[in-house]
């Protein structure tokens, strides 16, 4: 299949290209590196060894958007362009709604004027909101959020599953993912934060490669077996193959549907922290700090329904995702910036 990756150079985005071309599809890349490098780009092209488009376009821009289309013959849309800093989203709401709804519209305005029909969508947990109990399964209703990013999902999400409804011949597989991290085992791609990372795993890996001094654990009395906060971590390679599964199920299904991508296993910060540890040898300085605003105590994925309906499942465990994490960092210790 062509396959068009909307914001595709990203983290998530480059991975799944990888293992999109390694499956033998064709991948064509539209983002505008509002939140990556095009050295990530080329680095698709060398571990997959093989030729991909790429255009720096903002998706949110149409008539763009419609040359892409046109000089293309895509089968399938895998949709991973947002901005997605939480707190981030609290300072600037206005930003995030245009453009991550834009997007999302832009994308499906091009989808019915090129019949188009199949979408893949980069979602997220967040969604179930802070009102379900966990783990989380896709029968339960989304909730509604704390923060503006969360809410994009939401809409997103309600956006798919309306178009889908008013179009019989739409097929929208969204994908709630949990909380991907580590790296491809090459060593030449792996998450590459602008600042100050947001994230647990960059956060940890940056204290190890020496540019950042320590870790704060935010909060460290929360009601979870050791009071920190615990998630359902998943490897990113194990993510991007998910997206393999949830492009040919959309080729042979209409509708939206969602499906969780994570592991059904929860591990705490401090868990986290002593993985990272004894897999790469490096000690992880760390303080137990005050409690992010808007963090759960804990949810995972019940990650049945993947498994089930298409027949994925996550296969690496921590200690591959701490080291593959590791291998990135250490070999490129300012990530894509030579
Ligand atoms: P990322 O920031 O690395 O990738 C997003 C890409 O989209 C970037 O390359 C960015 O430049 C691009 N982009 C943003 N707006 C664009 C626009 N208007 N036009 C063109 N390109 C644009 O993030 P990621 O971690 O790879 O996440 C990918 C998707 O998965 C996002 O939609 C994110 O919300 C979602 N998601 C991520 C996580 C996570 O933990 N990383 C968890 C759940 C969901
Ligand atoms: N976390 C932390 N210190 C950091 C970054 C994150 O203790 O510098 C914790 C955070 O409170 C959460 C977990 O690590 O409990 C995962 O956070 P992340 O931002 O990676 O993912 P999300 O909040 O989306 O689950």
């Amino acid at each position: 299949m062509n396959i068009l990756l909307a914001g595709g150079a990203g983290y998530i985005g480059s991975h799944t290209a990888v293992s999109l071309l390694d499956a033998g599809h064709d991948v064509i890349i539209a983002d505008n590196f509002a939140n990556s490098s095009p050295v990530a780009v080329e680095r698709v092209r060398e571990v997959s060894g093989k030729p991909v488009t790429c255009y720096r376009a903002d998706v949110c821009d149409k008539a763009a958007m419609e040359r892409i289309f046109q000089e293309n013959n895509i089968d399938c849309i895998v949709h991973f362009a947002a901005l997605k800093g939480v707190g981030e989203s609290v300072e600037i709401p206005v930003a995030y709604y245009r453009n991550n709804i834009d997007t999302t519209l832009t994308l499906l305005e091009c989808m019915a004027k090129f019949g188009v029909r199949n979408m893949v969508f980069s979602s997220s947990a967040t969604v179930y909101g802070d009102e379900n109990p966990i783990p989380y399964a896709e029968t339960m209703r989304r909730g509604s959020s704390s923060h503006p990013y969360g809410w994009t999902k939401i809409f997103m999400e309600q956006i798919f599953e309306d178009a889908a409804k008013a179009d019989p011949n739409l097929s929208v597989v969204l994908l709630r993912y949990f909380n991907p991290i580590g790296a491809h085992p090459s060593g030449r791609m792996g998450e590459d934060p602008r600042g100050v990372p947001n994230n647990l795993m960059p956060y940890i890996s940056q204290v190890a490669v020496g540019r950042r001094e320590k870790l704060t654990v935010f909060g460290g009395d929360y009601p979870t077996p050791d009071g920190t906060c615990r998630r359902d971590y998943l490897h990113v390679m194990d993510l991007a193959e998910g997206h393999l599964e949830a492009v040919e199920y959309a080729a042979a299904h209409k509708g939206a549907e969602a499906f969780n991508l994570g592991t059904g296993t929860p591990y705490s910060v401090l868990e986290i922290i002593r993985a990272f540890e004894t897999a790469t040898g490096v000690s992880i300085p760390y303080a137990i700090g005050d409690r992010r605003a808007g963090d759960l105590p804990e949810f995972w994925a019940d990650a049945s329904k993947a498994e089930r309906v298409l027949c994925w499942t996550a296969k690496r465990d921590l200690t591959e995702m701490c080291r593959d994490t590791w291998n990135w960092q250490s070999h490129n210790p300012k990530g894509y910036e030579e």
